[in-house]
This record gives C-alpha cells, structure tokens and sequence, in this order.
C-alpha cells in the first residue's frame, strides 16, 4: 500500500513512490519539537510526559538529550544555530548556549508568568516568535496545572533587548507557526480550546508592510484532525500535522496531498544533508520520510 494520497497531480513529483515512512523510534508517550541539527548530524524532539528531550542520529540511534527537559515542547534553532525551546513546566522560552549553559529568553509578560510556550520560529532578523496557548497549565500530564494569567496568543521577543510584544491577539489557542520563505507571510495553526465549537483551523497572516501581522484570513481547515506543527518548503507549500498523517497545502490553500502514517501526527521538520527527509513526531513514535522537496527553515 501506498504511503502518499496524491490529490493534486503535482505532489506526485513532491514524493518518491519507492521511499518508505520508516519508523526510527518508539516506545514514547507524546512527541513533540523535532528540529534538525546538520552541523551533529542529528535530531532532537521533545517526549513531554516523560519530560525528556530526546535525541536520534542515523549513526548512534536513539538516546537521551536532557532530562528533565522542563516538559519541553517545540524546538527550533535560531541564527547562530544555537536550540531555541519552549518549555511547559517552567513557562518560558530558553536558549542553550555553545557551552550548555541555558540562557531564559522569556518568562514574563505584563509581570505575568507565561501560559505554556508550545511552538517557535525564528525570523531572519534574528526575532524569536512563539505561541503561548494554555495546554502545558491545563493538567498534570504535560507540565503543572496552573492558574492562566495571560491570555493565549504568539509573541515577538527581540533577544538583544528582551523586549517582548503580543503579536497576534486573535486567535483562541495558536500552536505551530511557521513564516514563508520570503517572510511576507506567517501561518498560524489554532487548535482551539477543544470544544467542539472552537475555530481549529490554519490563518495567514500578512507581514509584508510593517513586519507586523495584519489580517488572518483562515487559508486552511485540516481534516481529520487538526494542524498543530506546520513547515514551509523551499516553493513556499505548507506542510501540517493531521490525525492521518502529513497534509502538503500549496500556497492558494488547497490540499495537494498526504503521507500517510499510522500514529496521530504531533509535528514536523526538514532535516537530512539537502533538507530533503521529513521528520515525523507522531504520538508514541519517530518517522521519517524522504521527499523530492527540501525545506525552508534555517538553518
Ligand atoms: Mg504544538
């Protein structure tokens, strides 16, 4: 059986009809935050519950990062390479400098602790941009149930001056966020409140005049599921987490098609020697898929 849906004619050039969705590790509760390291040649993702952040290379296989890890969640890196994370059980956004040392990017807003920093990108201008929804303070499976004292929105923080700034204000709880290659456009997914009425839908949001997000028209609605980790290739299609596996979007918004994989898809991240190999958290397990597309993020 096929791993890929074709739906627009298209991505059958954007896959390889011969290349697996390899499973790479399992035996994890909920993963989360791949991100790509080229320079270790490695992968680091996040196993909230079990409060690790984990490891895994083509060469040692799995092993362990850092535990505890805070309940980490989303990872990226930021222009000098170095691993940007957000963590739930301390409410904030960290940076692991060359020597190890952790240096907190933020934690506060309005004298307030943070929510539960969950997905980050990093702009070309060197800001730090990320989602702060309410998940990780909910219970005690993520993180440490807590009141929320701020409300659930993407901030913009400038690292030089700690300046911290709401971004986006309008959504109810955005998760994964991802900037197209030019940075005119950043898409944010919503996962809402998990109330069956709550918006659960991808907006785009237009950058381009003042580098300040304006608009949000609602550019996707994933079915099944619900878009939590999104990415961006080098042609500016969206790649999202669904229930059923990865769907591609193009740049109008439609489907163009699927990579199917078995397990409920968290998130994802371009990795590999030419950014060509999409890596898969998806609940218990790691995939890995080779595509004919390579990504955008940095590095
Ligand atoms: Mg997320």
């Amino acid at each position: 059986m096929s791993c890929f849906e074709i739906i627009d004619p298209a991505f059958g050039t954007f896959v390889l009809g011969n290349a697996p969705v390899k499973k790479l590790a399992t035996g994890f509760d909920w993963v989360e935050g791949p991100v790509w390291f080229g320079d270790a040649q490695c992968l680091l993702f996040s196993d909230i519950p079990n409060n690790k952040i984990m490891r895994w290379s083509p060469e040692q296989g799995i092993s362990v990062f850092r535990a505890p890890s805070n309940y980490a969640n989303g990872h990226t890196r930021d222009r000098q390479g170095r691993l940007i994370s957000c963590e739930h059980g301390t409410r904030r956004v960290t940076r692991t400098e060359y020597d190890g040392s952790i240096t907190v990017i933020a934690d506060r807003f309005n004298g307030k602790p943070l929510n539960s920093p969950n997905d980050v990108v990093v702009k070309s201008d060197g800001t730090i941009w990320f989602s702060d929804p309410h998940y990780g303070i909910m219970t005690n499976y993520e993180g440490f149930a807590a009141e929320q004292e701020n409300p659930c929105v993407v901030y913009r923080v400038t690292p030089e001056t700690a300046a911290i700034e709401v971004m986006i204000d309008d959504m109810n709880c955005p998760n994964g966020l991802a900037f197209s290659p030019d940075e005119s456009l950043l898409y944010v997914a919503d996962t809402g409140r998990m109330h069956g009425s709550d918006p659960q839908h991808i907006r785009v949001y237009d950058c381009a005049s003042t580098g300040r997000p304006k608009g949000g028209r609602v550019f996707h609605k994933i079915d099944p599921g619900v878009a939590d980790g999104i990415r961006v290739d080098s042609e500016g299609n969206l790649w999202s987490s669904a229930a059923d596996g990865v769907h591609c979007l193009a740049p109008d918004g439609h489907l163009m098609g699927k990579i199917l994989v078995p397990e409920l898809v968290s998130n994802i991240c371009f990795g590999g020697r030419a950014k060509h190999e999409l890596y898969i958290t998806a609940t218990t397990s790691l995939y890995r898929v080779t595509l004919n597309r390579k990504g955008n993020q940095t590095p």
